[in-house]
């Protein structure tokens, strides 16, 4: 097997930072890589909130001082080190006093908005992740790039460094976990950044609507392009409303784009050595599961009712997630004689509409609004549906840990839940889960009928649980496709 140098850039990376998937993929992935004896490094922002004596941090000689151009500014960064848990990956965390002093990634917790110098932050960070490179003298073959954060590595490396010797045999790969975020700024910030006015002229490479927009660079400008599962790669390059206007250049190079569906960490998420949950099980012990439902009601305040359906839900609290449908039919829902335990953080829309759900079912729904690793764990152990009515899905990670705990997902048919989920049919017994296609109220709620339908039949939905669980959705697959994928970048 050849081995790469491979240097994954990411924004967040699990434990040290997250707000969502990025981060699982990003603490997941380069172990996998590591494993398949690849030289691998990795390289996120320090922010404040990343704990440095838990994770052992410690300083780089060569790295006291990187000093970082853009625009006529300049910044020093100070890069430090530590192991991914576990394992021999190096990951560098890069500070900029001036961008990354804060505990928050992208939004301002006081104030619910976003960093108005995001697109500094990021910019500086990219440039700081080159210019790091150089003083570690590390040459990699490839900057694996992630999202729009890291969006601008390509652009840079093939206009401020196209002459530069060090890069000359580094190429690069961009992943898309999710198109509609895609680092969109007014375009007074090009200069502050580096970006010279002729990218951003109307239809230029860094123009989008009258806005820089990142992700833009990255399609354009990254050697290979990537997203998490075969079923997005497909929508976001075709349909309007999943490209956003972006599906015109991802089309432009679809020779060029793949889809990978993620891997799941099943060091992390596997109910037999799960550490956050009070009763381990298998399959040969899947009794114990609802020992696991009865610590989670009591968690969450909810009336603990062994042959009542409980529904879980775990997920940032945004459009894409499908809450408006749950809104629409939420009263129908209650009447399935179901629980519901949801445990999210986002937009303040569906915080007070999340509220006043629990509010009006006191003992039936139990909402929490905070982020919690714990809390997570337990639902995916102690529910007995999980419920994904995504409107778009680039993968999605909580349906593969469902599988694993025997908590049979209900899943919109579309991106990763249509590669992952199949509707299960009674008459062969074939499928993993329930589905449905329509982005509507009444489809997830014939759903969930049919789930609560077939969780009467307790032999029936015990094999259910069991195909699940025997799945394996691990790491080790996907990170062989991501050494193709390499392979194809270097080629170029
Ligand atoms: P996305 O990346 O769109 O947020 P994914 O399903 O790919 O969705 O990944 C979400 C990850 O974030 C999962 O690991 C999930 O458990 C976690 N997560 C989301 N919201 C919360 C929360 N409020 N508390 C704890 N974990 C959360």
């Amino acid at each position: 097997m050849r081995q790469f140098k491979i240097c994954f850039v990411s924004s967040e990376v699990e434990p040290f930072a997250k707000t969502g998937g990025l981060a699982d993929v990003s603490g997941a992935l380069p172990v996998a890589l590591k494993n398949l004896e690849q030289d691998i490094r990795v390289m996120m922002p320090n922010y404040k909130s990343i704990n440095e004596r838990k994770y052992v941090l410690r300083e780089v000689i060569r790295l006291k001082e990187v000093h970082v151009e853009l625009g006529g500014e300049q910044r020093v960064a100070n890069g430090k080190t530590a192991f991914l848990p576990d394992s021999k990956v190096h990951v560098y965390f890069l500070h900029i006093p001036e961008y990354f002093d804060r505990k928050d990634l992208y939004v301002d917790s006081a104030t619910g908005k976003e960093f108005e110098d995001n697109a500094e932050r990021f910019a500086f960070f990219s440039k700081a992740v080159l210019e790091t490179l150089k003083l570690l003298y590390w040459q990699p073959d490839v900057i694996h790039c992630n999202d729009w954060h890291t969006s601008l590595i390509p652009f840079y490396l093939k206009t401020h460094y196209k002459n530069d010797e060090f890069f000359q045999n580094t190429r690069t790969v961009l992943t898309i976990h999710n198109l509609a975020y895609q680092g969109s700024f007014p375009l007074e910030k090009a200069a502050k950044i580096g970006i010279d006015p002729e990218y951003i002229k109307p239809g230029g490479p860094l123009e989008f609507n009258g806005q820089l927009n990142f992700l833009k660079a990255g399609i354009l400008y990254a050697d290979v392009l990537n997203t998490v599962s075969e079923r997005y790669a497909e929508e976001i390059s075709s349909d309007p409303e999943y490209g956003y206007g972006l599906e015109e250049f991802l089309q432009m190079r679809r020779d060029d784009l793949y889809g990978i569906l993620n891997g799941v960490d099943y060091d992390n998420w596997n109910p037999e050595t799960d550490r956050f949950i009070p009763y381990k099980y298998s399959v040969d012990t899947l009794d114990q599961k609802v020992l696991n439902k009865q610590a989670l009601c009591k968690a969450t305040l909810l009336k603990f009712q062994k042959d009542v359906p409980l529904i879980g839900m775990i997920s940032r609290l945004s459009d894409q997630k499908g809450f408006d449908l749950l809104e629409e039919v939420a009263d129908d829902l209650m009447k399935l004689n179901v629980q519901l335990v949801i445990l999210g953080l986002g937009d303040p829309r569906y915080h007070k509409m999340l509220e006043k759900l629990a509010q009006k079912y006191p003992g039936k729904v139990s909402v929490n609004l905070r982020f919690d690793n714990k809390l997570a764990h337990l639902i995916e152990a102690g529910a007995d549906i999980f419920l994904m009515p995504s409107r778009y899905e680039p993968c999605g990670l909580n349906q593969l840990y469902s599988l694993k705990y025997g908590t049979v997902p209900v899943v919109r048919e579309t991106g990763g839940l249509a590669d992952t989920i199949k509707n299960f049919d009674p008459k062969t017994g074939e499928g993993n889960g329930f589905t449905f296609k329509e982005y509507s109220g009444t489809a997830m709620l014939d759903a969930i009928q049919r789930a609560v339908e077939t969780f009467k039949d307790k032999k029936t939905w015990r094999k259910l649980q069991i195909t699940g669980m025997k799945q394996n959705f691990s790491w080790d697959v996907s990170a062989q496709k991501y050494l193709d994928l390499y392979e194809k970048a270097v080629e170029k």
